[in-house]
């Protein structure tokens, strides 16, 4: 068949939901195989294989009756087939419309008579103008105006009619359903040439509007994320670039305080160069906030600030008296010393120790001194150092490491001279780990503190100028080496007389003053002082008898705020009420002579004091047994005493067999405390020699002093602390080696007035003293 023909035929017809056919195409549909196969198959089985395409009037109509079909179809010619097991695919190739004269049956194949419609072209020049401007519409971007069909603009460039073009493109248009009806409705090309240049630029204006809403639709999508990422970028940006800024102004800040402190040359390069490696390292690491701890510390210690020094003496005087009471010996070697330091504008070679049991005044004694110097203190105990390190620090390669206590303290001060006093420079220990003591031999030594080496620092750092002064309780517990650069002053204990002095001038308005309460509030009595001294506190210093005055202020300030009862007076009758029962009684001697018991003295870190010893014997074979945790020194007295007794038993009318029939047990009861020392021969003796007599000694009386083998009487330490020991302790006499007369005068006047002091030079002259010598007892 022809597309210009026009010719009457019937055929069957078939109808595809959604298709408007136009002639010219090539139809691929795939149909289910229901009612249509039969149609299909008889198409099939004619020889020209064709069939009429009918169209809907109306897209969604589902009714399948006649007047529901436009009056146009389409006749085609079914080229291919493919039955599949549900559906079968066929290609019909359009080629003419036709128009629907009758439909000669319905059921079960649709047969129409239709005739042939070919295009008409009613003005060949319209057409012309038509396909000229449609050629001109045919730009490549009109390409993908057109469905999958992309070789539709080079077929048209082969040269078609515009018959045919108008159907091929009106096919491939992306039209709706009524304008495509629209298009097989019409018989004239021109007509539909001009449908087509519509629809196109139509379509055209369409495709660029949802192009331009597309797009705006992308970049605003593109632009919202792209947005979120810009602003999370900056954020990481802006965090990075404000810790930089921050570091670079810390760094900044920190060049400028190293240059501000005034270093020495060496160390300011030192600093410098350490702080360009602390602007390379990244700020979260351990290695920075190493470096930074270091430059910290380096602008925190004192380079070049120094306070003004006062070198007034008169003022110095004024100051230590106004601070302390008493202690005149001490205070006038003090200013003999600040006089040198006055006169010579540097600070002596040898260090100021203050040697004395605990809570005497000596930290007080050096606060004053800086005091009255005009120098800032610091206070570095010692205590319990074993290791170099703690006075050199620690390398700075070492996690955690710090500098040495001497750098600590100076940066604490915060000055070049300050008055560094070292607390407790006898209890320096060394071990394994290196002496401490070394160490600070180059701190105290004035020609080699100049370049005083601390490992953390690294470099030398300059000590000359720093006054040092040390405190011990026990001079001989202070290592030798140190000892002999050290000049040493003694502070020594308090007699009673002297503590109730200073807690009447002193102690009193300072606690008061401390806890804010007023002289008004508060009184202590004198005698309930005495009672604080005698029976609450048994010291050499007079820092329990401070703390109980505070404790005494603590309780009375609760009362006054609890009961609203003012003024608190403290007398020797509601003290206990205040501070439960004494602790000690005020003489603890026992109060009746006895057999083998001897109080000797004892010199000990904590001031003086007084040793009972009791000696004893059983059956045995003639060992000595010496017990009460003495000291090898103490030991060794005990053997010696008692191999003096033995030399000299006939003098003593002791018979010679007891010692090989008899055990003799010494014993040291008091408080189980480490007992050591040289001077308690003289009391072995006698205990042994009572013991063996049976002679009781006087109970009033002590005595001190080493012995020799041939008896002789060795001079002791420490007198003024032993006598007012047994002052305090309620003795009448002691015996002392008669050497240490001289060391009388230290002792104080009220002390003396009450305490005879005999000396003795050697053994037999103790005995005869003590009343026991020659004379066999009768117990
Ligand atoms: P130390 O350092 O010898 O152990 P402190 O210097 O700490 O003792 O003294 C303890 C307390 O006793 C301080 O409050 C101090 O002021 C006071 N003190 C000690 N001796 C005197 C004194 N002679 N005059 C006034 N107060 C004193």
């Amino acid at each position: 068949m022809n597309s210009s023909d026009i010719i009457q035929i019937t055929l069957p017809a078939l109808c595809y939901r959604g298709l408007v056919p136009l002639p010219h195409n090539e139809l691929k549909i795939e149909m289910a195989k229901n009612d249509s196969a039969r149609t299909i198959k008889e198409v099939m089985q004619s020889p020209d294989k064709l069939i009429v395409l009918l169209a809907k009037k109306e897209f969604l109509s589902n009714v399948d009756t006649i007047e529901n079909f436009n009056n146009i179809a389409v006749i085609g010619k079914i080229v291919a087939l493919t039955d599949a097991r549900t559906s079968q695919r066929l290609v019909i190739k359009t080629i003419v419309r036709c128009q629907i004269d009758s439909f000669l049956e319905v059921e079960p194949i649709m047969h129409v008579t239709v005739t042939t419609k070919p295009s008409v072209s009613t003005s060949t020049t319209r057409e012309l103008a038509c396909v000229r401007l449609l050629v001109q519409e045919l730009d490549p971007k009109t390409k993908n105006l057109f469905k999958a069909n992309t070789d539709l603009i080079s077929k048209v460039s082969e040269g078609v009619t515009p018959e045919i073009l108008t159907d091929m493109f009106a096919h491939n248009l992306n039209l709706d359903y009524n304008t495509r009806l629209k298009y097989l409705n019409t018989i004239d090309t021109t007509e539909r040439m001009v449908f087509l240049l519509q629809d196109i630029r139509n379509e055209k204006v369409v495709r660029e509007i949802e192009d331009e809403i597309d797009n705006k639709v992308r970049q605003n999508v593109s632009e919202n994320q792209k947005e979120f990422y810009l602003r999370e970028r900056m954020k990481v940006i802006q965090e990075e670039l404000g810790d930089k800024a921050k570091k670079e102004s810390d760094i900044e800040e920190l060049r400028k305080k190293i240059l501000d402190v005034k270093m020495p040359k060496n160390i300011e390069e030192k600093a410098l160069n350490e702080l360009v490696r602390y602007s390379m390292l990244s700020s979260g690491s351990g290695e920075s906030s190493i470096s930074r701890t270091y430059l910290d510390f380096i602008i925190s210690l004192p380079w070049s600030n120094a306070s003004e020094d006062c070198h007034d003496l008169v003022k110095a005087k004024e100051q230590l008296d106004i601070d302390h009471y008493g202690l005149n010996k001490v205070k006038d070697r003090i200013l003999e010393y600040l006089a040198v330091c006055i006169m010579t504008k540097k600070t002596p070679q040898a260090i100021l120790c203050l040697v004395g049991p605990p809570g005497v005044g000596k930290t007080s004694l050096a606060k004053s001194i800086a005091k009255a110097m005009n120098k800032k203190f610091v206070k570095q105990s010692l205590g319990g150092v074993k290791d170099e390190s703690e006075i050199r620090g620690h390398r700075r390669t070492y996690l955690g490491a710090l500098p040495g206590r001497i750098l600590q303290g100076m940066k604490r001060a915060g000055t070049i001279n300050p008055v560094f006093l070292l607390d407790e420079i006898d209890k320096l220990s060394s071990d394994y780990r290196g002496d401490p003591a070394s160490a600070m031999l180059e701190v105290l030594d004035a020609e080699q503190n100049q370049y005083f080496s601390d490992n953390y620092l690294e470099e030398p750092y300059d000590l000359s100028k720093v006054f040092f002064i040390a405190t011990a309780n026990y001079l001989e517990n202070i290592p030798a080496a140190l000892r002999d650069r050290l000049e040493i002053v003694e502070v020594s204990s308090y007699t009673e007389f002297e503590k109730f002095e200073i807690a009447k001038q002193h102690l009193i308005d300072k606690q008061l003053s401390i806890h804010g309460l007023s002289k008004c509030d508060f009184s202590l009595s004198d005698k309930a002082l005495w009672m604080l001294i005698r029976e609450y506190t048994r010291e050499a210093g007079v820092r329990e008898l401070e703390r109980y005055i505070g404790t005494l202020i603590r309780k009375a300030i609760k009362t006054i705020l609890l009961e609203k009862t003012t003024p608190i007076n403290i007398d020797e009758n509601n003290i206990s009420s205040w501070l439960g029962k004494p602790r000690y009684s005020y003489t603890k001697l026992d109060n009746n002579d006895q057999v083998g018991i001897v109080t000797g003295l004892a010199y000990t870190q904590f001031g003086g004091d007084t040793l009972p010893i009791e000696a004893t014997c059983y059956k045995g074979d003639g060992r000595l047994l010496l017990t009460g945790k003495l000291g090898d020194v103490m030991k060794e007295s005990g053997q010696a005493a008692l191999s003096y007794v033995k030399n000299n038993a006939e003098k003593f009318s002791i018979n010679e067999e007891v010692f090989k029939t008899n055990d003799i047990h010494i014993h040291v009861p008091e408080g189980a405390v480490p007992k050591d020392g040289p001077s308690a021969g003289v009391a072995l003796t006698t205990a042994i020699v009572s013991l063996l007599t049976k002679q009781k000694v006087d109970h009033t009386l002590g005595m001190t002093g080493e012995i020799t083998l041939r008896g002789r009487v060795l001079p002791i330490g420490g007198l003024r602390e032993k006598s007012i020991a047994a002052h305090r302790s309620g003795l009448k006499k002691i015996l002392i080696p008669a050497e240490n007369v001289k060391d009388i005068e230290d002792v104080p006047a009220s002390v003396l007035e009450e305490l005879q002091i005999i000396p003795v030079t050697t053994a037999e002259e103790v005995l005869e003293k003590t009343g026991i010598s020659g004379h066999v007892g009768t117990e």
